[in-house]
Order: structure tokens, then C-alpha cells, then sequence
């Protein structure tokens, strides 16, 4: 079942977005290589707690913090830890989510840790691109295929592998709406969008492989073969005239560039 949003609760996600994009600037400035993952899940918590809203991702499904933080091989799902440091070199995928006034945001981004390899930040680079081209494809007559085919092409371009197993998805009262929006897929396939949907487009994109493993600790989703990976997420309505980005990542760039 999809929802169709009125412009005035396409507000309260946009509220609730922009209060992640500000978490996840806040979470940005304090990313430095000795800091723990455990310790940005704190810094995000109270952020989010002290601007009226509540962490969505703790405690849904049982997941224990609120924020996924997932560290080089790691694509997403991972849980924040005391012994987890980040060090110089790492890449570090920052997934929020907030609940506030009966509505959701969710967005995620990819951050250095100080100076990484030129490789590692092409990766980067090119699964932003990613996410770009395929928000593109996000306005009202086009099909959930052509965003996927778009994240798709560009990232397979490139020779990166684009994980199957996850997705995208609606975004509203819950976390998790239909339809689901694949990373992969053809042109002109899928569920029509109309306006007033609201979807995260988040590319999950590997340097090598696409197969990914699921960690024992039942949440920590990893490449095969440990080569790393990055994420990009946003939330977007879709309306006549294009794409409405709900999420401000120019929040974050100005506070990661200080
Ligand atoms: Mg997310
Ligand atoms: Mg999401």
C-alpha cells in the first residue's frame, strides 16, 4: 500500500529530514580518527533528543542505538561500539533516523576519516553520483525502475558492484513504506510515481563484489570480499514539476569542510 502525502505532512518529513541532515553535520564534526562509533551514537542521540525528536532507529526491530554506523567492509546495519576506533584512512557510513510530530526521516552519507586513498575516495564520489542521478529519475510519470536503472548504470559504469539484498523505500508514519526502491532494475519497470510519494533513494555500493554477508551479530551487513563499501541516502518527494530533496546534505558539507 502506498501513501500519498499532502503537502502539509510532506513538511513534517522535511522538518524531520533536515533534523537528520543536522545530526549527521554534528555527528560529521566530531569524526576524527580515535573516536569511537559508540561515542557518535551518543553525540547523535542527545542531538536528536534535545531538538523534540526521538531516535527512530532505536530499539526498531530490536536494534540497540541510534545510529547505524558502518566502517569500511561494512555496508550498513552496523552497530556502534566503545571498541570500534575510527583510525586515519577508514570511510565511515552514517545512517539517522528521527521520529517527531508523526512522521520519520531517514538519511545517511559517507564520511572520511581524515586523508583516505584515492581509490577509496572515488568510490565515495561516484556512489553520491549515484544517488544524484538516480534522485533525477524521482518525479511524477516516471517508474521506480528508472531511479534504480540510473543508480545502477552509473555505479556500474565504474565496475563497482550494487548490493541486491537491501533497498530503498516509502517514507512516513513508518520507517519502511511501500514501494520498495532497488538499487538495480530496468527503465520503465516497476511502481508508477505519483505525486505526493515520498521515497529514500540510498545506493549501497561496493568497490568489488556485490555479495554481501550477513553478520552474526543479526544486523551488520558486510562485503564478501572486505573491500569497502559506501551509502548515500535521501528522502525525496515526488512531485509534477521533479524531485523535492527532503534531506540537505549542504548541511553536512559545510560542516565536515571547516
Ligand atoms: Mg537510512
Ligand atoms: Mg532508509
Amino acid at each position: 500500500m502506498i501513501y500519498l502525502k499532502t503537502d502539509e505532512e510532506i513538511e513534517l518529513l522535511r522538518e524531520n529530514n533536515l533534523l537528520v541532515s543536522e545530526t549527521l553535520a554534528e555527528v560529521g564534526r566530531h569524526i576524527r580518527p580515535g573516536v569511537t562509533t559508540k561515542e557518535l551514537d551518543s553525540i547523535a542521540e542527545e542531538f536528536i533528543r534535545s531538538h523534540g525528536a526521538v531516535p527512530a532507529f532505536l530499539g526498531y526491530q530490536g536494534f540497540p542505538a541510534s545510529l547505524c554506523i558502518s566502517v569500511n567492509e561494512q555496508v550498513v546495519h552496523g552497530i556502534p561500539s566503545s571498541t570500534c576506533v575510527l583510525k586515519e584512512g577508514d570511510i565511515v557510513s552514517v545512517d539517522c533516523g528521527t521520529f517527531m510530530k508523526g512522521f520519520v526521516g531517514d538519511s545517511a552519507y559517507t564520511f572520511a576519516v581524515g586523508e583516505v586513498a584515492e581509490e577509496v575516495r572515488r568510490l565515495m564520489t561516484v556512489t553520491k553520483e549515484a544517488l544524484y542521478k538516480g534522485t533525477a529519475q524521482a518525479k511524477a510519470g516516471n517508474r521506480v525502475g528508472d531511479v534504480s536503472a540510473a543508480v545502477q548504470e552509473h555505479a556500474e559504469s565504474f565496475g563497482y558492484g550494487v548490493v541486491r539484498e537491501l533497498e530503498g523505500h516509502g517514507l512516513g508514519r513508518k520507517m519502511h513504506e511501500d514501494p520498495g526502491v532497488p538499487n538495480y532494475g530496468a527503465r520503465g519497470r516497476g511502481p508508477l510515481l505519483k505525486e505526493g510519494m515520498v521515497i529514500c533513494i540510498e545506493p549501497m555500493i561496493n568497490m568489488g563484489t556485490r555479495t554481501v554477508v550477513f553478520e552474526r551479530d543479526g544486523w551488520t551487513v558486510r562485503t564478501r570480499d572486505r573491500k569497502p563499501a559506501a551509502h548515500y541516502e535521501f528522502a525525496v518527494a515526488i512531485r509534477k514539476d521533479g524531485p523535492d530533496v527532503l534531506t540537505d546534505f549542504s548541511i553536512i558539507e559545510q560542516a565536515i569542510n571547516n
